[in-house]
Protein backbone atom coordinates (compact mmCIF):
# COMPACT_ATOMS: atom_id res chain seq x y z
CA UNK A 1 0.00 0.00 0.00
CA UNK A 2 2.80 2.45 0.16
CA UNK A 3 3.96 1.24 -2.91
CA UNK A 4 7.67 -0.06 -2.09
CA UNK A 5 9.16 -3.23 -2.54
CA UNK A 6 7.30 -5.82 -1.10
CA UNK A 7 11.04 -7.32 0.18
CA UNK A 8 13.02 -4.34 1.05
CA UNK A 9 10.12 -2.10 1.94
CA UNK A 10 12.96 1.15 0.23
CA UNK A 11 12.69 0.58 -3.67
CA UNK A 12 10.02 2.19 -5.15
CA UNK A 13 7.67 0.08 -6.98
CA UNK A 14 6.38 2.45 -9.41
CA UNK A 15 7.91 4.52 -12.06
CA UNK A 16 5.02 7.08 -13.58
CA UNK A 17 1.30 6.91 -13.29
CA UNK A 18 1.03 3.00 -13.90
CA UNK A 19 4.29 1.56 -14.67
CA UNK A 20 5.80 -0.90 -12.43
CA UNK A 21 9.44 -1.00 -12.36
CA UNK A 22 10.91 -4.12 -13.49
CA UNK A 23 13.23 -4.63 -10.33
CA UNK A 24 14.08 -3.40 -7.14
CA UNK A 25 16.34 -0.35 -7.29
CA UNK A 26 17.96 -1.51 -4.12
CA UNK A 27 17.46 -5.40 -3.25
CA UNK A 28 17.32 -6.33 -7.16
CA UNK A 29 13.84 -8.48 -6.64
CA UNK A 30 12.56 -9.04 -10.02
CA UNK A 31 8.66 -7.89 -10.16
CA UNK A 32 7.87 -9.42 -13.10
CA UNK A 33 9.14 -12.71 -12.79
CA UNK A 34 6.57 -14.63 -15.34
CA UNK A 35 4.39 -13.28 -18.09
CA UNK A 36 0.91 -11.88 -17.39
CA UNK A 37 1.67 -11.77 -13.49
CA UNK A 38 0.04 -8.38 -14.05
CA UNK A 39 -3.10 -9.82 -14.65
CA UNK A 40 -4.40 -10.68 -10.99
CA UNK A 41 -4.09 -6.62 -10.45
CA UNK A 42 -6.65 -6.16 -12.66
CA UNK A 43 -8.75 -8.30 -11.81
CA UNK A 44 -8.36 -6.79 -8.27
CA UNK A 45 -9.45 -3.71 -9.44
CA UNK A 46 -12.02 -4.58 -11.61
CA UNK A 47 -13.65 -6.25 -8.40
CA UNK A 48 -13.93 -3.68 -6.49
CA UNK A 49 -15.30 -1.25 -8.91
CA UNK A 50 -17.88 -4.51 -9.47
CA UNK A 51 -18.08 -4.24 -5.62
CA UNK A 52 -19.29 -1.16 -5.60
CA UNK A 53 -21.45 -1.30 -8.62
CA UNK A 54 -23.60 -3.99 -6.27
CA UNK A 55 -23.38 -1.83 -2.86
CA UNK A 56 -24.84 0.55 -4.92
CA UNK A 57 -27.38 -1.52 -6.97
CA UNK A 58 -28.16 -2.88 -3.81
CA UNK A 59 -28.36 0.71 -1.74
CA UNK A 60 -30.81 2.19 -4.79
CA UNK A 61 -33.55 -0.30 -4.89
CA UNK A 62 -33.68 -0.50 -1.13
CA UNK A 63 -32.91 3.27 -0.53
CA UNK A 64 -33.38 4.96 -4.10
CA UNK A 65 -30.93 7.67 -3.11
CA UNK A 66 -29.72 7.79 -6.62
CA UNK A 67 -32.75 8.01 -7.94
CA UNK A 68 -34.02 10.94 -5.03
CA UNK A 69 -31.22 12.72 -6.35
CA UNK A 70 -32.20 13.55 -10.00
CA UNK A 71 -29.91 10.97 -11.43
CA UNK A 72 -30.10 8.27 -13.71
CA UNK A 73 -29.21 5.32 -11.26
CA UNK A 74 -27.86 2.76 -14.50
CA UNK A 75 -25.34 5.33 -15.47
CA UNK A 76 -24.32 6.65 -12.30
CA UNK A 77 -23.79 3.07 -11.28
CA UNK A 78 -21.57 2.54 -14.20
CA UNK A 79 -19.68 5.34 -14.05
CA UNK A 80 -19.05 5.38 -10.21
CA UNK A 81 -18.18 1.79 -10.44
CA UNK A 82 -15.59 2.58 -13.73
CA UNK A 83 -13.72 5.57 -11.93
CA UNK A 84 -13.41 3.02 -8.70
CA UNK A 85 -12.06 0.44 -10.66
CA UNK A 86 -9.49 3.19 -11.89
CA UNK A 87 -8.59 4.66 -8.48
CA UNK A 88 -7.80 1.18 -7.07
CA UNK A 89 -6.20 0.18 -10.04
CA UNK A 90 -2.30 1.12 -8.71
CA UNK A 91 -3.60 0.16 -5.30
CA UNK A 92 -4.48 -3.26 -6.33
CA UNK A 93 -1.01 -3.45 -8.29
CA UNK A 94 0.90 -2.93 -5.02
CA UNK A 95 -1.68 -5.87 -3.01
CA UNK A 96 -1.17 -8.48 -5.86
CA UNK A 97 2.12 -8.31 -6.64
CA UNK A 98 2.48 -8.38 -2.81
CA UNK A 99 0.78 -11.50 -2.93
CA UNK A 100 2.73 -13.16 -5.81
CA UNK A 101 6.29 -12.09 -3.63
CA UNK A 102 4.47 -13.67 -0.03
CA UNK A 103 4.35 -16.94 -2.38
CA UNK A 104 7.64 -17.02 -4.08
CA UNK A 105 6.03 -16.19 -7.05
CA UNK A 106 9.07 -13.21 -7.78
CA UNK A 107 13.04 -13.46 -7.76
CA UNK A 108 16.12 -11.99 -7.21
CA UNK A 109 18.30 -11.00 -10.59
CA UNK A 110 17.91 -13.67 -13.26
CA UNK A 111 16.80 -16.31 -10.98
CA UNK A 112 13.85 -18.20 -11.84
CA UNK A 113 10.26 -17.57 -10.06
CA UNK A 114 9.64 -20.09 -7.45
CA UNK A 115 9.84 -21.41 -3.96
CA UNK A 116 13.47 -22.01 -2.81
CA UNK A 117 14.85 -25.70 -3.28
CA UNK A 118 12.36 -26.24 -6.81
ZN1 LIG B 1 13.62 -4.22 -2.68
Amino acid sequence: MRERCPHCGRGRFFSGFFGLRPRCTECDLRYQASDGAWLGALGIGYGVGALLGILLGIAEVVWHPIWRAGLDPLWTIAIASVAMSTLAYLPSKALWFAILYRWDFMAFGDAPAGPPGD
